[in-house]
């Protein structure tokens, strides 16, 4: 019997890769320590193909786009759940306009919002604030990867487990599984996210540490706040995501700093609620505080020239082992088509882009 592709992670680029083999007639092994860990757990969901500030799209972010919507719709089909809810797309007027209390967007208190969503789409857009800009989609990872994970493990392709340096005998492509059985691999995945890497509650895994990471923190608050019916994503210096069907929204930001834990810091919650009062006006600060019902952190794997690792791990070329990580600050949008790339690679139908090498000079 052939020996599978073992697959280590199931975040999104685990989970997508995972499918995508499935697809191509393989039996992948996916071993997972638990996807929330992962930063896939910690995503606010948005996807889009845009920088918006710059009004350009994203490294591949129309194409990414394309197939990353095929491919959520084809995994609703396939586990049926649903999981991409198309948005409408905004961002801050180019006009530079100073925010001030907007009439379809008053405080809660007041009882004063509009009715529906399209007055207050009139009065933020007549207000000048916001420009639409596109469309883009909310995805709900938590619903993704746990349905992934229920159709991988009832084929028996899918074990939890953490897997560690010793786990691995990498000359006979060996893995040691807990309660003592062994499974040989013809390549080995690394699709372990910043965890494996950089030791985050999950043991070192020697070849992912091999790779130049770059960790960027991000932190979203969760409001419920049924009174604001936004009309779309609203992107600016944060992000604000409606969740549609249930009254809630989440506000999200990229911090610089080196993560330290999965809690988000006060601060942090302060500071997204003041800059998002000034997005959407008449909500203060305190008002949008006072309704946060979650908050969380994460952290982003990324790379420091920003473009994902796929292929071969330095050093262990000849041991059959792959990474694909790195996916950074938009891995919902690009995994659906950097998994198929990926897949191709390993089944020997297509060469890995050479710019996405982990071993790449410039990083
Ligand atoms: C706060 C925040 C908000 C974000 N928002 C968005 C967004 O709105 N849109 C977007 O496109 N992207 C967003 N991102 C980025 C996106 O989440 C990542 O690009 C993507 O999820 C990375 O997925 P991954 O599969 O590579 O890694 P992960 O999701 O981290 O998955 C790694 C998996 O490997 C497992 N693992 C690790 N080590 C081991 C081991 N030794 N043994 C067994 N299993 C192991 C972990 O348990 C985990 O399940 C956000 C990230 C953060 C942190």
């Amino acid at each position: 019997m052939n020996k599978p592709i073992v697959i280590v992670g199931q975040g999104i680029a685990g989970s997508t890769l995972a499918l995508e083999l499935i697809r191509r007639g393989y039996k992948p092994f996916v071993l997972d320590a638990s996807w929330i860990f992962g930063s896939t757990a910690a995503a606010g969901g948005s996807v889009h193909p845009w920088v918006l500030s710059k009004q350009r799209p994203t490294w591949r972010g129309l194409e990414s786009f394309e197939t990353a919507q095929r491919w959520y719709r084809s995994a609703e089909a396939m586990l049926g759940l649903r999981v991409w809810h198309p948005l409408s797309l905004y961002r801050l007027s180019p006009s530079g306009k100073s925010p001030g209390p907007s009439p379809a967007l008053a405080s809660p208190d007041t009882g004063s919002m509009g009715a529906n969503s399209r007055d207050a789409e009139k009065h933020i857009l007549e207000d000048g604030r916001i420009v639409h800009a596109g469309f883009g989609a909310w995805l709900n990872t938590r619903v993704l990867v746990s349905g992934i994970r229920g159709y991988l493990a009832r084929r028996n392709m899918l074990r939890t487990a953490i897997l560690g340096e010793r786990d691995i005998n990498f000359k006979d492509r060996i893995i040691s599984l807990p309660g003592g059985k062994t499974l040989g691999y013809s390549a080995l995945v690394l699709a372990t996210g910043l965890q494996a890497s950089q030791g985050h509650g999950l043991p070192w895994l020697p070849p992912a540490t091999h790779l130049p990471f770059y960790g960027v923190l991000g932190s979203i608050i969760e409001l419920y706040l049924p009174e604001l019916q936004l009309p779309g994503l609203i992107h600016g210096p944060v992000n604000i995501l409606p969740i549609p069907g249930t009254g809630r929204i989440r506000i999200g930001t990229t911090y610089h700093r080196e993560y330290k834990d999965a809690t988000t810091p006060p601060n942090d919650a302060q500071d997204l609620c003041r800059r998002a009062a000034a997005i959407l006006g008449g909500f203060d600060a305190a008002d949008l505080f006072r309704r946060i019902e979650a908050c969380w952190s994460g952290i982003r794997p990324a790379s420091r020239d920003r473009l994902p690792f796929m292929g071969p791990v330095p050093g262990y070329e000849n041991n059959g082992v792959y990474c694909f990580n790195g996916l950074g600050t938009r891995g919902l949008l690009t995994a659906p088509g950097l998994a198929a790339q990926l897949a191709d690679a390993l089944g020997g139908t297509d060469s890995l882009p050479e710019d996405l090498l982990p071993n790449r000079g410039r990083v």
